[in-house]
């Protein structure tokens, strides 16, 4: 097979080119600056094997050490943007690296000088990459798939330049630089070109899903309260209403703000902004972990229970009104109270669907509403129930 040196670094130089200019267009588009070190790096690469190609025609600095260097200084950006991705600040220890090289260039020339450059440059190789591929393990929250893929790949590629450490170890283990002779280095020839596809394809990805995480948190939210939406609610509800049974009934809160247009009016919808926000983060804080809590629209909010009782739905109603009352009166002076009207219905058995739901909690709030506002109308649909609650 004619895999020559000079063919697989070659390829080399096409490959890696082909990764710098993925990564660079994927940062068009993506505009993470993790993307751009790690099209800087793979850039260096391709420069850094167009001159290691110098090195048969005598070009020893360049060919050899300096192509090196650079083949380092791109492991290091890859170590960069790593950083960047994952948020972590990197200690300056790491330019010790550079230095380590650059004393490399006082090493005489002699028998020994190939192995003692391989050993220093599969060192300062593995090290950035190995420390890449353990930033990226799961700490706290989970990694995207991407993520992990990048991680283990790293983690592969950092072992094998460890493990090159170990034929210029072994006495009498041939191993020429400037003629790119021994076996180490072909077999290396051919690493480089699989990490290089390996590496790139990983890192796009890594992205790409960490964008795509962040568009569905976002499409799922109301962006001005951060509650799910009716779209994510629609999607969460089913689990939680399919469940109900006569010994764990489900409750459906449908609640909305008394005379919200007042405070919108009087005080300018900036402050009406603030009032749903302040009502968002009382939803929050008293909603028990199973439960699901959305913004409608407007000033209508809903809150979903599993394993509800009335006693229960009756006593989250009145601490929502009652605190929710004393943050309007204290901020507001209105012709007439900025209150709560809540409709609710406690169920045992799985609705038709959560519209259907939300149109039954509709009729109980209206009925909320027509009966004086700021109180809590509740429709007992359960089998149990003595007849509809009012409190
Ligand atoms: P009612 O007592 O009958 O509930 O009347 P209301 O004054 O509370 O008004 P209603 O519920 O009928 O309508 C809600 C109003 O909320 C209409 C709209 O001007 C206002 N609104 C809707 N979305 C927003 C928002 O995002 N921010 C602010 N500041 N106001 C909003
Ligand atoms: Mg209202």
């Amino acid at each position: 097979m004619a895999l020559d040196p000079p063919t697989m670094l070659t390829i080399t130089i096409a490959l890696a080119a082909a990764a710098a200019l993925y990564l660079a267009v994927e940062w068009r588009t993506v505009r993470e600056s993790s993307l751009l070190y790690w099209a800087t790096g793979f850039a260096i690469i391709s420069v850094g094997s167009t001159l290691a190609l110098l090195r048969s025609n005598g070009f020893l600095l360049i060919g050899i050490w300096f192509a090196n260097g650079l083949l380092i200084t791109a492991h290091f950006c890859f170590l960069l943007g790593v950083a960047r991705f994952t948020e972590t600040r990197l200690s300056r220890a790491w330019y010790l690296v550079f230095i380590t090289w650059l004393v490399m260039l006082l090493l005489p020339e002699g028998p020994l000088w190939s192995k003692v450059m391989l050993l220093v440059q599969s060192l300062l190789v593995a090290l950035p990459t190995l420390r890449a591929s353990f930033l990226l393990r799961p700490h706290g929250m989970s990694l995207s798939v991407g993520a992990v893929q990048l991680r283990f790949v790293l983690l592969g590629h950092g072992l094998f330049y460890l493990a090159k450490m170990i034929p210029p170890l072994v006495p009498g283990t041939l191993i020429d630089l400037a003629a790119l002779r021994g076996e180490i280095i072909q077999v290396s020839l051919v690493e480089g070109a699989m990490a290089i596809m390996l590496i790139a394809l990983s890192m796009t990805g890594t992205e790409r899903y960490r964008r795509e995480q962040q568009i569905a948190r976002l499409a799922a939210r109301d962006p001005l309260t951060a509650l799910y939406n009716r779209r994510a609610l629609e999607v969460r509800a089913p689990r939680l209403i399919n469940e109900v049974s006569a010994a764990r009934p489900g409750a459906l809160l449908l609640i909305d703000i008394d005379n919200f247009k007042l405070v919108n009016d009087l005080y300018g919808h900036t402050a009406g902004d603030r009032l749903l926000v302040g009502l968002s983060e009382m939803i929050r804080a008293m909603l028990p972990a199973s439960a699901l809590a959305a913004r409608l629209g407007g000033d209508e909010f809903v809150i979903l229970l599993g394993n509800a009782s009335p006693a229960r739905v009756h006593e989250l109603g009145s601490s929502l009104r009652e605190q929710f009352l004393l943050l309007t009166s204290q901020s507001f002076a209105t012709p007439a109270a900025v209150t709560l009207s809540i409709g609710a219905n406690l169920f045992d058995r799985p609705p038709a669907s959560l519209a259907a739901l939300i149109e039954q909690g509709d009729i109980a709030l209206y009925e909320s509403k027509r009966g004086g506002r700021n109180r809590i109308q509740l429709d007992d649909q359960t089998l149990a129930a003595p007849s509809a609650q009012q409190g």
